[in-house]
């Protein structure tokens, strides 16, 4: 491996910069020249790559976003893009890519390993929803920017004794959902992974709490539910409670990361060059059982993972 092109592809996270910046550090620290793609896959098929330096990555640990910026790219899911891509890669001399983001940008790397370009992936998404790892760039900034945001929404939801329904971002996993659950200690979570639509059970519960004294009632919902404003009509009106949504939406995405975001994206942005620099491909590096690994990009697509039933009824059990 001579020369070493990084991109971060689908929806950004903070702690992207803090890999990139290692990445592009720990490359030319072993005497490797480094591209950054921008803007993902579709960058790439443009030719939008620029030479990385030493001071290129100056002063981004703390920033969120990425400063390579991200993209989705259909061509790229055709044979045609991938292929394409690759000579690209070629044709700019790189023999190893490293992607940040999640499943989708996996997809396009495996694609690119076989087409002989050496790929390791990051997890980096803020939604936790890769199966392979415990964690993922970006999921402990964002929750704790959601469980900050969430704490000041009780605080007046109390003084007005209202509902709040909270909509926290996810796609289709409730892990953020079920971290400010219990951090916030909500009365309720709504995960797309447990939840079964009996509204009436919802209802029941908010009653029940309010003849028990409780002045509030926070009900986080997560995006792959979705529907919070039609969902605090229904409730209003079923309770007599006033009952209000607030959707957090993109806030939860952006800010400085977290010491965590920042240490964890170093170490695997480092890792990923020591594996290219191995020979490895078509790879991605994961944190599991409290350790830095790294999985074949097949086998990692393949695993599967849920919410911890334990941890749910954690949940419930201490929101009385
Ligand atoms: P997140 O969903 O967390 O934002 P992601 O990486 O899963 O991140 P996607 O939009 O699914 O986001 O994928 C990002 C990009 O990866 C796509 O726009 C596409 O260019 C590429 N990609 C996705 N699936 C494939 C595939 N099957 N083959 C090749 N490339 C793919």
């Amino acid at each position: 491996i001579k020369t070493i092109g990084v991109l971060t592809s689908g929806g950004d996270a903070p702690g992207m910069n803090a890999a990139i910046r290692a990445v592009v550090r720990e490359a030319l620290g072993k005497g490797l020249k480094v591209k950054g793609i921008k803007r993902g896959y579709a960058g790439l098929l443009q030719e939008e790559i620029v030479d990385m330096e030493v001071r290129s990555v100056s002063d981004t640990i703390q920033r969120g976003g990425t400063i390579l910026q991200t993209a989705r790219c259909k061509e790229f899911t055709t044979a045609e893009g991938q292929q394409k891509g690759a000579e690209i890669c070629r044709k700019h001399g790189i023999d190893g890519v490293i992607v940040i983001g999640g499943d989708g940008s996996f997809r396009g790397a495996q694609k690119l390993a076989g087409l002989g370009i050496n790929t390791i992936g990051l997890p980096g998404t803020i939604d936790l929803d890769i199966a392979c790892t415990d964690y993922t760039i970006g999921f402990d900034t964002a929750v704790n920017t959601a469980m900050e945001a969430i704490d000041k929404v009780r605080d007046t939801s109390t003084s007005h004794e209202r509902c709040s329904i909270i909509e926290v971002m996810g796609r289709g996993a409730g892990y953020i959902a079920l971290w400010t659950g219990i951090a916030n200690g909500a009365e309720d979570i709504l995960l797309p992974e447990r939840y079964d639509y009996d509204e009436q059970k919802l209802v029941n519960h908010i009653i029940e709490n309010r003849k028990r004294g409780k002045q509030h009632h926070i009900i986080i919902n997560a995006e792959g539910i979705g529907h919070s404003s039609s969902m605090a009509k229904r409730i209003e009106a079923a309770t007599g409670i006033e009952t209000r949504a607030t959707i957090l939406g993109h806030m939860q995405r952006g800010g400085s990361p977290t010491c965590k975001d920042r240490v964890y994206a170093s170490i695997m942005g480092a890792y990923a060059v020591d594996l290219l620099c191995k020979g490895a491909t078509n790879r991605v590096v994961a944190y599991r059982g409290g350790e830095f690994v790294d999985f074949d990009i097949d086998e990692a697509l393949a695993m599967k993972k849920d919410i911890s039933e334990y941890q749910f009824e954690v949940c419930k059990n201490l929101s009385i």
